[in-house]
């Protein structure tokens, strides 16, 4: 009997009726081979943290968790090459130690490389691309166990059309990845109220002055946490060096170690956690959760040192549903007036936080901010000890349908009801042209699951049931 095997958020379930544990390309071709042989279906999981069904089959599963060797870390180039597997937190630490950094850092990186450029994962900041635009080169092993090599150095346009692969072009074992030299950066945070956002904050005038930009939005409160960063230079002048040593001071100190302990650990995870599950019962209980919320963690001003890895990445809590579209970045204002009214029309009671990210247009075709400049907006819903929110569903079939009706696309990820009509508009021509790409990789369907199915169809199902 298959055992079943679901995601990090515990959202749907399959039951694969075989494991594989490649450690090799010389393994994933032979995989591939038998598979295709018996006219058999797979596909690949890089460590399963989307929290919809794209991993999901219930013929063959490939773990890519052993396929996570860095290669090559090219100093002269600035680029690093890994396997499929490599998890972006690993190769972080392994690039900063050698005076690199990658530009964009998802706020999670418990994750791989193959798959964070598979689903188009982005940052923030109208100066930082979503992740596929930084891919130099990938090798993928398509449906027959033939090897594909995309390299911007023969064929850039392939290499933007293939990066963002949706896990359908075959198994991507290797990616090469261009990086920058390491820089210390600062991110400054702090409280804003709801109607300075909309007036000022979402305006492009305001995204557009610092390299690095996000705005989040506590539900059923007037109140927004914004959080900028720029690059330091701690050697730039005397009052750096000072701002610089007062803030680790202060994180050093006992009463800043005592209150993160409580805070962090205590309150964040277990006393959150249990007044959410509360509010799954009485949900009327959900704007006080989150008035307390706001004025605990996003109350105050704070500030940060550190690398890229260090500051944009945060504690992302528990299990949780994600929702997520990228919008025209200009619209950002009126997606946030549209949302207070979705929610007060329809009587919705929602978590925390929704989240307004930026990034300018992608060259990537696949990507949902390609071709311009883009407001991610995501409403995040929890799974408090596993106990669902009575509004997640009601709320994200109301999102969804606003998103589309001012141009958004879903991040590739998340929750979603799309078929092929939807992406073709969305997408033109290059949803066409990665079609046929796919075609080529894999003619007989072998990496088509049902996931994918639903993104050809006309009457597509959720991208998260099963
Ligand atoms: C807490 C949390 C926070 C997040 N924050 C962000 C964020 O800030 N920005 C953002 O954009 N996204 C974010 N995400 C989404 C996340 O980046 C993506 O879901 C990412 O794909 C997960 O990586 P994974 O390695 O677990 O991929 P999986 O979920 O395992 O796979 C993703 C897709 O890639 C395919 N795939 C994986 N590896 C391969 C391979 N080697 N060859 C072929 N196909 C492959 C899979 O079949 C699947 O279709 C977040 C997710 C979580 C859970």
């Amino acid at each position: 009997m298959p055992k079943s095997w679901t995601n990090l958020a515990g959202i749907g379930k399959c039951s694969p009726y075989a494991h594989h544990y490649p450690t090799s390309t010389e393994e994933v071709t032979n995989i591939v081979k038998q598979i295709s042989a018996k006219k058999e279906k797979c596909r690949v999981a890089g460590l399963g943290k989307s929290p919809n069904r794209c991993t999901f089959t219930n013929q063959h599963l490939i773990h890519m968790s052993k396929m996570d060797r860095i290669l090559n870390v090219d100093k002269n180039k600035n680029t690093v090459t890994c396997q499929g597997g490599t998890q972006m937190k690993r190769l972080m630490e392994v690039i900063d130690d050698l005076g690199l950094m990658l530009r964009c850092v998802p706020s999670y990186v418990e994750t791989t490389v193959a798959g964070c450029i598979g689903t188009a994962t982005h940052s923030s900041g109208m100066k930082t691309h979503g992740l596929c635009d930084y891919v130099e080169s990938l090798v993928v092993v398509d449906s027959h166990g033939e090897k594909h090599v995309y390299s911007v150095d023969r064929d850039p346009k392939l290499v933007r059309l293939a990066a963002c692969h949706l896990g359908v072009l075959g198994i991507v074992v290797e990616v090469t990845l261009r990086l920058e030299a390491k820089e210390m950066w600062r991110l400054v945070s702090s409280a804003l109220s709801l109607s300075e956002a909309k007036r000022a904050a979402l305006h492009m005038k305001y995204v557009n002055k610092y390299e690095y930009y996000r705005l989040w939005w506590v539900p059923h409160t007037t109140m927004c946490y914004q959080s900028f960063g720029f690059r330091f230079n701690r050697s730039q002048s005397r009052t750096n060096e000072a701002l610089y040593r007062r803030w680790v001071s202060k994180e050093k100190s006992t009463w800043t170690r005592l209150v993160r302990a409580l805070k962090d650990n205590w309150l964040r995870h277990t006393a959150v956690q249990c007044s959410l599950w509360l509010t799954c019962t009485f949900p009327s209980l959900q704007p006080v959760v989150n008035k307390l919320y706001q004025m605990i963690f996003y109350g105050s001003p704070a500030e940060q040192f550190g690398s890229t890895m260090e500051v944009f990445t945060f504690d992302c809590l528990f299990k949780q549903w994600a929702n997520e579209w990228a919008i025209d970045a200009e619209k950002a204002p009126e997606v946030l007036r549209r949302l207070e009214k979705m929610i007060s029309d329809h009587k919705l009671k929602l978590h925390f936080p929704v989240e307004f990210r930026f990034s300018p247009a992608d060259d990537s075709a696949l990507s949902p901010a390609a071709g311009r400049a883009t407001c991610w907006v995501g409403v995040v819903m929890y799974k408090p000890y596993g106990r669902e929110a009575r509004d997640t569903i009601k709320c994200y079939d109301l999102f969804n349908a606003m998103m589309k009706e001012m141009g958004g696309r879903p991040h590739w990820a998340k929750y979603y009801q799309w078929g092929y009509k939807d992406f073709e508009n969305a997408y033109g021509q290059s949803w066409a042209d990665f079609l046929e790409l796919r075609k080529k990789h894999d003619p007989t369907g072998t990496f088509v699951n049902e996931w994918f199915s639903q993104l050809l169809s006309e009457t597509p199902k959720n991208s998260t049931k099963c």
